[in-house]
């Protein structure tokens, strides 16, 4: 299933590099760690301003102008209106070799703040609560860091601010998939590409598995058509409610009885309409949901198991019924050769009980598109304080992440990219003998 990156790729992510597990010396690890420290001030300054000011999918404008300015500012090759709002910066470093990128995203949710920080939200009913203001003024934070150290650069590093990853407004493309389709991953070719989302686990923690660690998700509707007829003589009609409710509990039983148990997979109708009237037996009802499955195998069998069971209900009954499925994301899949090879970074800065194995979650996220063209490595960055015991979750209008996580994810991924191009590159010539 995974095999569809080209060979040709994967060689150029992947090949080992004798030079041992991190590649960057200890100069220029100092370098990183004062210039994050000389900038850490202004990122944060960022983040409050881009957190006070949250915009919806493929609405992001004034924080895609934000990000081109600063990006401009660093005298990166910026391009702006990619996937309608997106922005995509090239940093060519100071030695050849070849390109690998960071993606951020930029999107906020529909959310009203309701936590008591100084720079909530100035947009009613908006919020980022996904923390995608975090992600993007990491990103922006690395491009700050690295364009200081462009001569210890091997290769280029591309910068791909993505609008939409929370899905684009109804009948508009947006997201991942659109920067693909417009080419962000070419031109230079993009040889491996990094991501990382916020997780509530503790700051200077970081979580990463290879293989498939996000759920992919696909959207169904089924309208089930019976006949209508007086509440009180149910034997002249074909009552749609009735079918509908025997539906859903067998969709559920598909899951429980049909699917193997480790390897999960949910299904959930979110949304159900049907009927007119108290005393009328409704003649159509339309269900609408989410499947969530990590295999690819297991997204193939549900859409196929789900319309047998509608089909044989209605059917049965005299219905009718239309079954409409579309799959949607694919799960998001770090290349396992690729994440061994780059896992030696993350365990070096952190330390090895700061890394910890990420349990699959049936949450979904648009990097899966990225990370099935090329070599793609995504972890979860910690951002719960030390001192609090829980925090609060991801898209829930008092979530609160620390700001300090900030810091920690620009070092990873300075690190990440650096020794990703080291790897590819030619070793060195040795140094010339006294
Ligand atoms: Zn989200
Ligand atoms: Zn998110």
């Amino acid at each position: 299933m995974r095999n569809r990156i080209p060979a040709a790729l994967l060689t150029l992510a992947v090949g080992l590099s004798p030079l041992g597990l991190t590649a960057v010396d200890t100069k220029t690890a100092l370098k990183i760690d004062q210039e994050i420290e000389k900038h850490n001030l202004e990122i944060i300054k960022i983040r409050r301003f881009i957190h006070m000011n949250p915009e919806l999918s493929n609405r992001e404008y004034e924080t895609s102008k934000l990000v081109a300015a600063k990006l401009s500012s660093l005298d990166l090759e910026v391009k702006t209106g990619v996937a309608r709002t997106g922005v995509v910066a090239l940093l060519r470093g100071g030695q050849p070799g070849p390109t690998v990128a960071i993606r951020a995203d930029m999107d906020a949710l529909p959310i009203q703040e309701t936590t008591s920080v100084p720079f909530k939200s100035l947009n009613p009913g908006l919020m980022h609560a996904c923390g995608h203001d975090i992600h993007t003024s990491i990103a922006l934070g690395v491009a700050m860091v690295l364009s200081n150290i462009k001569d210890k650069i091997k290769g280029n590093v591309k910068f791909i601010f993505q609008p939409a990853e929370e899905g684009a407004p109804q009948d508009e493309e947006g997201g991942a998939a659109l920067m693909i389709k417009e080419g962000v991953l070419d031109d230079p070719t993009v040889g491996a590409i990094f991501g990382l989302h916020v997780w509530p686990e503790d700051v200077g923690q970081v979580n990463f598995s290879t293989g498939d660690i996000m759920a992919g998700a696909d959207w169904f509707e089924i309208t089930i058509k019976g006949k209508g007829a007086h509440g009180a003589r149910p034997q002249e009609g074909i009552d749609a409610i009735v079918l509908a409710a025997e539906i859903i509990t067998t969709l559920q039983s598909v899951i429980s009885r049909s699917i193997d148990p480790v390897d999960p997979a949910v299904l959930t109708i979110g949304k159900i309409e049907g009927g007119t009237r108290s005393n009328i037996i409704a003649e159509k009802v339309t269900l609408e949901g989410t499947v969530r499955a990590l295999s690819e195998t297991n997204r193939k069998k549900i859409p196929q198991l789900m319309e047998s069971v509608v089909k044989g209900i209605t059917q049965s009954f005299g219905a009718t019924s239309t079954f409409d499925y579309r799959p949607t994301l694919p799960s998001v899949y770090n290349h396992p050769e690729f994440g061994q090879t780059m896992l030696p970074t993350l365990i070096g800065i952190l330390g090895k009980d700061k890394v910890l194995p990420l349990q699959p979650q049936m949450v979904a996220e648009d990097f899966s598109f990225y990370a099935q063209k090329i070599p793609g490595f995504f972890f979860f960055l910690g951002v719960k304080s030390p001192s609090q015991t829980t925090t609060a979750a991801l898209h829930s209008p008092n979530f609160n992440p620390d700001e300090r996580s900030i810091a920690v994810g620009i070092k990873l991924m300075c690190h990440l990219l650096l020794d990703s191009l080291d790897k590819q590159s030619p070793l060195e010539p040795p140094p010339a003998s006294f």
